[in-house]
Protein backbone atom coordinates (compact mmCIF):
# COMPACT_ATOMS: atom_id res chain seq x y z
CA UNK A 1 0.00 0.00 0.00
CA UNK A 2 1.23 3.18 -1.09
CA UNK A 3 2.81 6.03 1.72
CA UNK A 4 1.17 8.94 1.56
CA UNK A 5 2.68 10.67 4.34
CA UNK A 6 5.04 9.86 6.77
CA UNK A 7 6.84 10.80 10.25
CA UNK A 8 10.83 10.84 11.17
CA UNK A 9 10.98 12.46 14.45
CA UNK A 10 8.41 15.28 15.05
CA UNK A 11 7.94 15.39 11.33
CA UNK A 12 5.07 15.09 8.97
CA UNK A 13 5.97 14.20 5.03
CA UNK A 14 3.69 14.20 2.56
CA UNK A 15 4.06 12.34 -0.59
CA UNK A 16 1.56 13.68 -3.08
CA UNK A 17 3.42 12.94 -6.58
CA UNK A 18 5.49 10.85 -8.36
CA UNK A 19 6.01 13.20 -11.10
CA UNK A 20 9.12 15.12 -11.26
CA UNK A 21 10.84 18.28 -13.08
CA UNK A 22 14.19 16.88 -12.85
CA UNK A 23 16.26 13.42 -13.50
CA UNK A 24 18.69 13.79 -11.07
CA UNK A 25 21.64 11.20 -10.98
CA UNK A 26 21.46 10.68 -7.54
CA UNK A 27 17.75 10.39 -6.54
CA UNK A 28 17.00 7.72 -3.91
CA UNK A 29 13.85 6.49 -6.06
CA UNK A 30 16.15 5.03 -8.82
CA UNK A 31 17.51 2.75 -6.21
CA UNK A 32 14.30 1.94 -3.62
CA UNK A 33 10.70 2.34 -3.73
CA UNK A 34 11.09 2.87 0.19
CA UNK A 35 11.84 5.39 2.32
CA UNK A 36 12.27 4.78 6.15
CA UNK A 37 10.13 1.50 5.68
CA UNK A 38 7.92 3.56 3.35
CA UNK A 39 6.44 2.60 -0.08
CA UNK A 40 6.73 5.96 -1.83
CA UNK A 41 5.66 4.40 -5.35
CA UNK A 42 2.10 5.78 -5.78
CA UNK A 43 -0.55 3.55 -8.05
CA UNK A 44 -2.40 7.19 -8.45
CA UNK A 45 -2.09 10.19 -7.52
CA UNK A 46 -3.78 11.24 -4.19
CA UNK A 47 -7.00 13.10 -4.20
CA UNK A 48 -7.47 16.46 -1.27
CA UNK A 49 -9.79 13.99 0.61
CA UNK A 50 -7.56 11.10 0.24
CA UNK A 51 -4.24 13.53 1.52
CA UNK A 52 -6.36 15.00 4.67
CA UNK A 53 -7.14 11.43 5.53
CA UNK A 54 -3.64 10.47 6.04
CA UNK A 55 -2.73 13.50 7.93
CA UNK A 56 -5.09 13.00 10.19
CA UNK A 57 -4.05 9.40 11.16
CA UNK A 58 -0.93 11.27 12.61
CA UNK A 59 -0.61 12.86 16.01
CA UNK A 60 2.74 14.97 17.60
CA UNK A 61 3.83 16.65 14.71
CA UNK A 62 5.17 20.07 14.73
CA UNK A 63 5.99 20.71 10.69
CA UNK A 64 4.27 19.42 7.75
CA UNK A 65 6.62 19.52 4.35
CA UNK A 66 5.91 18.15 1.07
CA UNK A 67 8.50 16.09 0.41
CA UNK A 68 8.02 12.81 -1.28
CA UNK A 69 9.06 10.36 -4.83
CA UNK A 70 8.39 13.69 -6.95
CA UNK A 71 8.34 17.04 -6.78
CA UNK A 72 5.02 18.60 -5.40
CA UNK A 73 4.82 22.00 -7.09
CA UNK A 74 3.59 20.10 -10.15
CA UNK A 75 0.61 19.94 -8.31
CA UNK A 76 0.40 23.68 -7.73
CA UNK A 77 -3.36 23.88 -6.58
CA UNK A 78 -3.17 20.57 -4.35
CA UNK A 79 -0.09 21.93 -2.49
CA UNK A 80 -1.78 25.38 -1.97
CA UNK A 81 -5.07 23.62 -1.09
CA UNK A 82 -3.27 21.43 1.30
CA UNK A 83 -1.34 23.87 2.78
CA UNK A 84 -4.42 26.21 3.97
CA UNK A 85 -6.28 23.18 5.38
CA UNK A 86 -2.98 22.03 7.45
CA UNK A 87 -2.78 25.83 8.71
CA UNK A 88 -6.08 25.74 9.36
CA UNK A 89 -6.58 22.32 11.24
CA UNK A 90 -3.50 21.89 13.01
CA UNK A 91 -1.71 25.42 13.10
CA UNK A 92 1.59 23.72 12.21
CA UNK A 93 4.42 25.29 10.18
CA UNK A 94 4.46 23.98 6.26
CA UNK A 95 8.04 23.12 4.42
CA UNK A 96 7.91 22.45 0.72
CA UNK A 97 11.06 20.57 -0.60
CA UNK A 98 11.19 21.71 -4.39
CA UNK A 99 13.55 21.39 -7.23
CA UNK A 100 12.57 25.05 -8.03
CA UNK A 101 11.74 24.18 -11.80
CA UNK A 102 8.26 25.55 -10.51
CA UNK A 103 8.26 28.73 -12.32
CA UNK A 104 9.24 26.93 -15.50
CA UNK A 105 7.09 24.38 -15.34
CA UNK A 106 3.77 27.14 -14.88
CA UNK A 107 5.40 29.68 -17.32
CA UNK A 108 4.67 32.01 -14.38
CA UNK A 109 6.14 33.43 -11.15
CA UNK A 110 4.47 30.93 -8.50
CA UNK A 111 5.91 32.68 -5.73
CA UNK A 112 3.45 34.94 -4.44
CA UNK A 113 0.98 32.12 -4.36
CA UNK A 114 2.61 30.21 -1.76
CA UNK A 115 3.25 33.54 0.70
CA UNK A 116 0.99 33.19 3.72
CA UNK A 117 0.73 29.49 2.98
CA UNK A 118 3.82 28.21 3.22
CA UNK A 119 6.57 29.40 5.82
CA UNK A 120 9.82 27.30 4.43
CA UNK A 121 10.92 26.69 1.00
CA UNK A 122 14.26 23.93 1.04
CA UNK A 123 14.92 24.35 -3.02
CA UNK A 124 17.71 22.02 -4.39
CA UNK A 125 20.48 23.83 -5.91
CA UNK A 126 22.58 20.60 -6.21
CA UNK A 127 25.39 22.82 -8.50
CA UNK A 128 27.46 25.87 -8.44
CA UNK A 129 27.18 26.37 -11.80
CA UNK A 130 24.73 25.24 -15.13
CA UNK A 131 27.24 23.02 -16.64
CA UNK A 132 27.16 20.95 -13.09
CA UNK A 133 23.74 20.99 -12.66
CA UNK A 134 23.07 19.64 -15.87
CA UNK A 135 25.48 16.76 -15.47
CA UNK A 136 23.91 15.96 -11.88
CA UNK A 137 20.43 16.99 -12.59
CA UNK A 138 19.55 16.51 -16.31
CA UNK A 139 16.82 18.94 -16.46
CA UNK A 140 14.59 18.98 -19.28
CA UNK A 141 14.38 22.56 -19.32
CA UNK A 142 18.34 22.23 -20.25
CA UNK A 143 20.38 25.59 -19.14
CA UNK A 144 17.53 27.29 -18.27
CA UNK A 145 16.78 24.91 -15.28
CA UNK A 146 19.79 26.37 -13.58
CA UNK A 147 18.56 29.94 -14.16
CA UNK A 148 15.13 29.18 -13.26
CA UNK A 149 16.28 27.24 -9.75
CA UNK A 150 18.48 30.19 -8.91
CA UNK A 151 15.56 32.95 -9.71
CA UNK A 152 13.68 30.39 -8.12
CA UNK A 153 15.54 31.25 -4.62
CA UNK A 154 16.37 34.88 -5.54
CA UNK A 155 12.27 35.63 -5.41
CA UNK A 156 11.45 33.16 -2.62
CA UNK A 157 13.98 34.49 -0.34
CA UNK A 158 12.72 37.84 -0.85
CA UNK A 159 8.45 36.53 -0.36
CA UNK A 160 8.81 33.50 1.79
CA UNK A 161 9.98 33.46 5.89
CA UNK A 162 12.58 31.25 5.18
CA UNK A 163 14.37 29.58 2.19
CA UNK A 164 16.84 26.99 2.47
CA UNK A 165 19.38 26.25 -1.04
CA UNK A 166 20.70 22.93 -0.21
CA UNK A 167 23.38 20.53 -2.55
CA UNK A 168 23.55 16.90 -1.95
CA UNK A 169 27.26 15.36 -1.01
CA UNK A 170 27.87 13.81 -4.35
CA UNK A 171 31.51 13.12 -4.74
CA UNK A 172 33.48 15.96 -6.43
CA UNK A 173 30.60 18.02 -5.98
CA UNK A 174 32.57 22.06 -5.01
CA UNK A 175 30.36 22.52 -1.84
CA UNK A 176 31.88 25.68 -0.88
CA UNK A 177 30.84 27.05 -4.23
CA UNK A 178 27.68 26.15 -4.33
CA UNK A 179 26.96 27.95 -0.51
CA UNK A 180 28.43 30.90 -1.88
CA UNK A 181 26.07 31.04 -5.05
CA UNK A 182 23.05 30.38 -2.30
CA UNK A 183 24.02 33.05 0.18
CA UNK A 184 24.40 35.26 -2.69
CA UNK A 185 20.85 34.43 -3.75
CA UNK A 186 19.66 35.19 -0.35
CA UNK A 187 19.00 31.96 1.12
CA UNK A 188 21.03 30.01 3.67
CA UNK A 189 22.80 26.42 2.76
CA UNK A 190 21.83 23.28 4.21
CA UNK A 191 24.23 19.94 2.88
CA UNK A 192 22.14 16.91 2.43
CA UNK A 193 23.92 13.66 2.58
CA UNK A 194 24.52 11.80 -0.43
CA UNK A 195 23.33 7.92 -0.72
CA UNK A 196 25.52 5.89 -3.59
CA UNK A 197 23.32 3.54 -5.55
S1 LIG B 1 14.18 16.62 -7.94
FE1 LIG B 1 14.10 15.25 -6.16
S2 LIG B 1 12.51 13.71 -6.64
FE2 LIG B 1 13.07 14.74 -8.58
S3 LIG B 1 14.64 13.42 -9.51
FE3 LIG B 1 15.70 15.02 -8.30
S4 LIG B 1 16.05 14.12 -6.26
FE4 LIG B 1 14.47 12.87 -7.31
Amino acid sequence: MPTLAYSIRNTLYLNITNRCSNNCSFCIKFNSRTFHENDLFLDTEPSFDDIMAAIATFRDFDEVVFCGYGESLIRLEMVKQVAEAVKLNYCTPVRINTDGQANLVHGRNIIPELTGRVDCLSVSLNAPDAETYMRLCHSPFGAAGFTAVCDFIRLAAAEIPEVIASAVLVPGLDVEACKALALSLGASFRKRSYYAG
